[in-house]
């Protein structure tokens, strides 16, 4: 092997070089993105590596490991022994110094970032702010004052919110948090990681990613962090804890704290402000004190010196003389004077209680995947049962589903239920037309085992002809699920005007059920108004709304907010066994 001058690489530099060209990779796009994906998992292998890494090189092993093939371990042997590598060499060449924190203002295109880099030799967001500042971008090709006005306003959203106001679905931050945390994970000094903050309580939007960390080195586990390459600005770091925005438009922050401080930062972190600001009333009552000594925004500590430091966030509960508050409930609406009388429901729904997938398209009405392929993902989540639920005729849009269609699809169904053991439920999503009629005739409506019915049209009506819309469906004997109730498309479409207690009323007379679902772009109804609905003690059936295999996993974001809306296990239909999920829900029982 070839001396060099320099020292040879650790693994989490190596790891930390393979995310960057990961990075990069993303950035190109198309098939590169396959490629991207191999980097980001040889980095993760790396650094969870427990053998050195030295020695596994020397004895040519990359390759036995999962994960890693030939052209990975090529790089991988190059960064080791040189500190460089050939293919991130070659994508730096490619793209204009920068990229990586360029890209990360909205509206800017990889051709863009070249177009301005070449014309002004413009490698960070300072210097683009400069020239934009001083109109020298709206001369160059393919842009003109108007473009440069936006990119300015970009620029300003950029420092504030890598994109603007906006907070991120909770989809994607669970996703990107997920990235930090795969990568956090490979830092040998961590003990305990978790979220924290609105990711931790399932906030529909996120506006900060909140991480906590225990470890016995809290500023290595700070410095670890802050050389993740999807950095692309560091707003703040302190030994203990590190603000930054990643390129993918996210705002991350990572607090480090010693063991036997988990808890407690753990609990300040989760929030919500104003849960912790009365849980705080009533420590002081007790003698204990829950503040964060904020020079570090790390150490909370507890009066009693004596006292040892609480295990865990069950037991700091436990200590104030009330039951554990799931973090889902922490919102200040009743859940602190509710776990003091111990009325704190504790038989709270989870993804484990699941039995069956509601709610599911195929390619007969607007979703990818074939009957056979829904059904068959569905098994392989361990679920006893699917609705299969496409669109009826009024949404021709979304491709409804005509009766020799319909026909069709229902062989299709007993075909497939011949090769599985999951039971097929035939359904249908109807449309609640605009007088409040459900689509198809009673005749076909009375055959379906499942009718989730929906508003997809005609959103905007005044708020008394919309409950009069809803209220006359709901009169309807076959009526038994509430789709997507308010209609709301989070950040894109308020829930539409109706008289929602009224409503409510009606349906919980009616027996049916509301449907919660997990598409995380609806997430509707919202939990103010399910606990609304459990007052009443309507039922609730938790829903993917899935138009693909992949969306199946919507379920854990139906169970996330009907947590919040603090909905019990008995409360949720497809918590039963298939027999008395369909009696519950058949359209002619
Ligand atoms: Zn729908
Ligand atoms: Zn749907």
């Amino acid at each position: 092997m070839a001396k060099t001058s320099k020292p040879n690489l650790d693994k989490f530099a190596i790891a930390a070089a393979l995310q960057e060209i990961a990075a990069l990779l993303e950035l190109k796009g198309g098939k590169d993105r396959f490629k991207a994906r191999a980097y980001q998992n040889g980095a993760r292998v790396l650094a969870g590596m427990a053998e050195d890494i030295g020695v596994v090189i020397q004895e040519n092993r990359l390759t036995s490991m999962r994960g890693i093939g030939d052209a990975l371990a090529s790089q991988i042997k190059q960064l080791f022994l040189t500190g460089e590598s050939s293919v991130l060499r070659g994508l730096k060449q490619e793209f204009p110094p920068g990229i990586i924190e360029l890209s990360g203002v909205a509206g800017l295109s990889v051709s863009k970032i070249k177009t301005i880099h070449e014309a002004l030799g413009i490698t960070s967001l300072a210097e683009l702010k400069v020239a934009a500042e001083a109109g020298k971008i709206k001369n160059l090709k393919g842009f003109g004052a108007k473009s440069e006005q936006k990119l300015l306003e970009a620029i300003a959203d950029h420092g504030k919110h890598p994109r603007g106001d906006e907070r991120l679905h909770l989809h994607r931050a669970l996703q990107t948090g997920q990235q930090v945390l795969d990568y956090l994970e490979t830092s040998s000094g961590i003990v305990e990681l978790s979220f924290a903050g609105s990711l931790r309580r399932w906030k529909e939007t996120v506006g900060t990613i909140e991480i906590v960390a225990s470890t016995k080195n809290p500023t290595a586990v700070v410095n670890h962090f802050a050389r993740f390459p999807l950095i692309i600005q560091t707003e703040a770091q302190t030994n203990k804890s590190f603000t930054g925005h990643l390129a993918d438009g996210s705002r991350v922050s990572l607090t480090a704290c010693e063991l036997e401080q988990f808890p407690l930062v753990l609990l300040a972190k989760t929030g919500s402000k104003a849960h912790i600001e009365k849980l705080r009333h009533y420590a002081a009552e007790k003698g204990v004190d829950l503040k964060s000594n904020n020079a570090s925004s790390a150490a909370v500590r507890t009066t009693k010196k004596s006292s040892k430091p609480p295990r865990n966030e069950e037991e700091i509960y436990r200590r104030l003389g009330m039951q554990h508050i799931p973090p889902e409930l922490r919102d200040d609406e009743g859940e602190i004077e509710a776990a003091l009388a111990g009325k704190l429901p504790e038989d709270l729904i989870t993804l484990a209680d699941i039995k069956g997938m509601v709610h599911c398209h195929t390619t007969y009405s607007d979703g990818k995947h074939s009957v056979e392929e829904m059904v068959l993902a569905a098994e392989a989540m361990g679920m006893k049962y699917i609705t299969i639920t496409d669109h009826s005729p009024t949404a021709f849009y979304a491709g409804g589903v005509t009766l020799d269609r319909l026909e069709r699809q229902w062989g299709e169904i007993d075909e497939v239920q011949k090769k599985v053991k999951i039971k097929i439920l035939r359904g249908t999503e109807s449309d609640i037309v605009a007088d409040g009629s459900l689509d198809y005739p009673d005749r076909i409506l009375e055959k379906f085992d499942v009718i989730v019915a929906s508003i997809h049209s005609r959103y905007k009506m005044d708020s008394e002809k919309m409950t009069r819309r809803i209220v006359t469906a709901m009169r309807q004997p076959v009526f038994k699920i509430w789709g997507h109730a308010l209609g709301r498309l989070i950040q894109r479409r308020p829930p539409f005007e109706c008289d929602i207690e009224r409503i409510l009323d009606v349906i919980a007379e009616s027996k049916a059920a509301i449907e919660v679902n997990g598409d995380p772009y609806r997430l509707d109804m919202e939990p103010r108004w399910i606990r609304e609905a459990r007052k009443r003690k309507i039922k609730f059936v938790i829903s993917v709304d899935a138009h693909s295999t992949g969306a199946l996993n919507n379920v854990k974001y139906g169970v996330g907010i009907a947590r919040r809306g603090w909905v019990r296990r008995g409360e949720v239909l497809n918590t039963l066994g298939v027999g008395a999920f369909q009696k519950a829900v058949r359209p002619a029982g």
